[in-house]
């Protein structure tokens, strides 16, 4: 029997429990990685997008419902609008116990300024994306990206006492050879380091199967390198850990097309618009957007929300082809990552 109703624990078709949201607060970004978005974007209408306070009411949904960390993302979060109201009214959830984590994904071109405020909100720990430490092919990678100013902005964040995590896209030709010294600055650094397999998601102009590069193969040759020694830490996520014995620092691998990792997954992903993916790499969505205004209310919002977690779907169905079009046509900006 499916329980719904506006306290009910979140639980799928699949027994799995979802506690972990993801929300996207702008489909918009500063910079334009090769791999995430195409050179000239669209991008929606402002109007298009939640409020700060329509998002946290989303957010107060969910965690009604039993979410316990709430990522925020993008686009890059940190050039919305006043998007430290929003980690404002969230770190409430904090101090209340509803929520243990609140945390965010940024590119950290913006860190330098906001990581202080930040971590008065009660975030502790963040993730930000770096694909290279040479400035040269940062900005290119990233269509002019300046790689001092995230520089900058992770030692801000640092000094905050924010634990940084470093996510890095492998890329065929663009930094296959940089990855054990993007490892060792890390991890000398005391910062985890995860490994991303690129995703098709989105159109973008270059073919992807010139940028994939599978895990599988940087990890045999990481190996040859170093002790990897396989953690049994899970979060739910599709990434699997190693300790790298030489540096002391743990290593994520997010492996989706080498690697199926649907059976545990907790998380939904909502867009800035307010549509609900139970699925990174499915089209299945509901619109929360339409119940959230429709009533002050809560409770058109969670029927939705019950409809939503009813049609999660067992898994993914990636697959890059040479020549064919994205599996998914929405861009990673959109969903978040
Ligand atoms: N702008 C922020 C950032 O770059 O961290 C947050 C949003 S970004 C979409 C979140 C993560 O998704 C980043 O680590 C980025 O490298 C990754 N990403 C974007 N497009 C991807 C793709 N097609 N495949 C795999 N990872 C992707
Ligand atoms: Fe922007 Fe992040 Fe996408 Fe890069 S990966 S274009 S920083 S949203």
């Amino acid at each position: 029997m499916i329980r719904t109703g506006c306290s009910s624990p979140l639980v799928d078709r699949f027994g799995r429990s979802v506690t972990y949201l993801r929300i996207s607060v702008t489909d918009r970004c500063d910079l334009r990685c090769v791999y995430c978005m195409s050179e000239h974007m669209t991008f929606l209408p402002k109007a298009e997008l939640l409020t700060l306070e329509e998002l946290d009411r989303l957010a107060n949904a969910f965690i009604m419902r039993g979410v316990r960390k709430l990522r925020i993302t993008g686009g890059e979060p940190l050039v919305r609008r006043n998007v430290l109201e929003l980690f404002r009214m969230l770190s409430r959830h904090l101090d209340g116990g509803g929520l243990e984590e609140l945390t965010l994904t940024t590119n950290g071109t913006q860190l330098a300024r906001y990581a202080a405020e930040l971590a008065a909100c009660g975030v502790r720990r963040i993730n930000v994306s770096v694909d290279t430490l040479d400035p040269v092919a940062f900005r290119l990678t990233t269509r002019g990206g300046d790689l001092g100013k995230v520089l900058a902005g992770i030692d801000a964040a640092r000094s905050a006492g924010l634990a940084v995590k470093i996510n890095t896209v492998a890329l065929k030709g663009t930094n296959e050879d940089e990855i054990p010294s993007l490892i060792e600055w890390a991890h000398g650094r005391g910062m985890e380091l995860t490994l991303i397999e690129a995703m098709p998601l989105g159109d973008i102009e270059p073919d992807r199967t010139d940028q994939f590069l599978p895990l599988s193969l940087v990890r045999q040759q990481l190996a040859g390198r170093w002790s990897l020694t396989d953690l049994p830490l899970r979060t739910g996520g599709p990434a699997r850990y190693v300790r790298v014995e030489e540096t002391g620092g743990r290593l994520g691998f997010i492996t989706p097309l080498t690697h199926n990792f649907c059976e545990g997954c907790n998380r939904v992903r909502v867009t800035c618009t307010g549509t609900l993916f139970m699925c990174l790499g499915q089209e299945s969505a509901v619109d929360l957007r339409a119940p959230l205004r429709a009533s002050k209310e809560d409770d058109l919002l969670h029927a939705a929300i019950d409809r939503a977690i009813f049609l999660k779907p067992r898994g993914h169905e990636f697959v890059i082809d040479r020549g064919r079009a994205p599996s998914i046509s929405r861009h990673m900006s959109m969903t978040g990552g």
